[in-house]
């Protein structure tokens, strides 16, 4: 947090003083008038964005790929603590794929409280961050499978997808979520290998699991790809990565034409820079870690809790008339 921004202690203390003038001022005009379906209680107060979470500079760090949650430094806000379900998703099965840590693990934990039920995937390297989501889930009474495995093994990812469907007895959302990214300044120090490790981590994986899901699923089911404000505006160290989530959106795009007569959604999330294991791990050049996230119009990169609405909202019925759709989350800069 920006302590030493003083028009963000004035703001501080005028929102605070604005909350309390308008708890005593305001209540019993509400409280006269329920049956709206709005809450009684006095508004809650107003946050600020732009302080709500770290901000950089953040202390330099690296982790061999592919990372841990709980070894970053601040510890990523997954909505552990603040994510209050609803009942949105309450008896649905939903797959997701890197849900032990970073956008996918906050969807895992937001729809655990909505009422579903999650199967996650993950490497085995990451038992420890699955451990912690699955623990999480079952907290609040939902069904959690973990299911780890190499998605860049098409065998894996129709197994996958079936062992998921067969203990959560379904499938009925399927979020498309893991991926790899290597930061390199040149596209001379691409090797063919890490070429093809990206594409089929985050395009060929994303194909095959669908391609397995769809038989499995009813109407009124969904897909959710995520995507990236790299599929708008590339940066420049990772040019491999940025052409595999421009085919993710143009994938999300034509399929979602294709299955609308079946009664399936298809959506994306375009991330912008978020605090995830994917960034401490290659994903960006360790120098430039420090400072990331700082050149978004919000001086900061986001943190995971701040998607889990957005991941709700597509797998919801809320957003029943919205297929093809790429749902950005960037900070302020490019995206859909
Ligand atoms: P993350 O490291 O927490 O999640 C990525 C996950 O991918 C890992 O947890 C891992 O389980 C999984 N994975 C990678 N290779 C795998 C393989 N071969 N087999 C099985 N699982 C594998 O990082 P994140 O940032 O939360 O990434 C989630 C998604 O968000 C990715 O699609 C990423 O491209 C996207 N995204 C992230 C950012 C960001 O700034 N963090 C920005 C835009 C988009
Ligand atoms: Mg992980």
């Amino acid at each position: 947090m920006d302590e030493n921004n003083p028009n963000r202690s004035r703001r501080m203390v005028l929102g605070g003083m604005a909350g309390g003038l308008l708890a005593g001022a305001v209540a019993p005009a509400v409280a006269q008038s329920p049956g709206n379906g709005m809450a009684t209680a006095a508004a809650a107060p107003l946050t600020n964005p732009v302080n709500a979470y770290p901000r950089p500079p953040f202390p330099s760090q690296q982790q061999p790929w592919p990372g841990l949650a709980s070894r970053m430094n601040p510890r990523p806000d997954h909505g552990e603590t603040s994510y209050k379900g609803s009942g949105r998703l309450r008896g649905r099965k939903a797959l997701i794929t890197g849900g032990d840590s970073g956008i996918g693990r906050a969807a895992a934990i937001a729809y655990a409280r909505e009422g579903a039920d999650v199967a996650i995937n993950y490497l085995p390297a990451e038992e420890e961050d699955a451990r912690e989501v699955a623990a999480l889930i079952r907290a609040e009474g939902r069904k959690a499978v973990t299911i780890p495995g190499d998605i860049k093994d098409e065998a894996f990812c129709k197994r996958l997808v079936e062992e998921s469907a067969r203990l959560l007895g379904g499938l009925d959302i399927l979020v498309n979520n893991a991926a790899r990214q290597v930061s390199q300044d040149s596209i001379l120090d691409i090797t063919t290998e890490q070429f093809d490790e990206t594409f089929k981590t985050n395009v060929y994986a994303m194909f095959w699991i669908t391609k397995a899901a769809i038989p499995l699923m009813k109407p009124g089911a969904t897909i959710i790809n995520t995507s990236s404000v790299n599929a708008y505006d590339p940066s420049e160290n990772i040019i491999d990565y940025a052409s595999t989530k421009g085919a993710i959106m143009i994938f999300t795009k034509g399929l979602a034409k294709q299955l609308a007569a079946k009664g399936i959604r298809v959506n994306a999330v375009a991330p912008g820079p978020f605090w995830t294991p994917l960034q401490v791990t290659g994903g960006q050049p360790p120098e430039k870690l420090p400072s990331f996230g700082k050149d978004t119009p919000m001086g900061r990169p986001g943190q995971p809790a701040e998607l889990a609405g957005v991941y709700v909202l597509l797998a919801s019925a809320e957003s029943s008339f919205a297929t093809g759709q790429v749902y950005g989350a960037v900070g302020g800069n490019g995206g859909p």
